[in-house]
């Protein structure tokens, strides 16, 4: 992926990136769809990831496709310049994605003015790729709901 993110952050730390269902997420958006790990008992999405459900305490647990489309509950900008290079102010938002109440992903929200960003704002996710990790951002959703 070569396009320039406006407002992303110009240097990332990565994450370390673990074996199995736990370092899927950092490589799911490769294809361009994000996956999210699911219970396959009770169907309950669980981010970040675990070995167990939360709710039924089942151990199949599995990543599945999502939609990537969300809303934005809460950012904030950061002006701070963390290091040398950081001359632009970035988003650092909380999306709740479309499919389970309270299935939050901490993020930052690209191709967006910071003034444009509001609460319950739609929002789409994108992929940042660096090395073999794939970073899922968000934009804003115009596509029709
Ligand atoms: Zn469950």
């Amino acid at each position: 992926m070569n396009q320039t993110l406006r407002n992303a952050p110009p240097r990332r730390y990565l994450p370390v990136i673990e074996s199995g269902a736990k370092g899927e997420f950092w490589r799911s958006g490769a294809d361009g769809v994000l996956r999210i790990s699911r219970c396959q008992s009770c169907r309950h999405y669980i981010h970040p990831h675990r070995d167990a459900c939360p709710k039924c305490h089942s151990r199949d647990v599995r990543p599945e496709a999502v939609s990537g489309k969300g809303m934005l509950e809460t950012w904030t900008i950061n002006r701070q310049k963390w290091f040398r290079g950081l001359d632009e102010a970035f988003s650092v938002g909380l999306v709740t994605l479309d499919e389970q109440e309270g299935l939050n992903l901490t993020t930052n929200i690209v191709n967006c003015d910071p003034g444009d960003l509001h609460i319950g704002m739609k929002v789409r996710v994108i992929f940042e790729n660096i090395e073999d990790t794939w970073l899922a951002l968000f934009e804003p959703d115009q596509s029709p709901q």
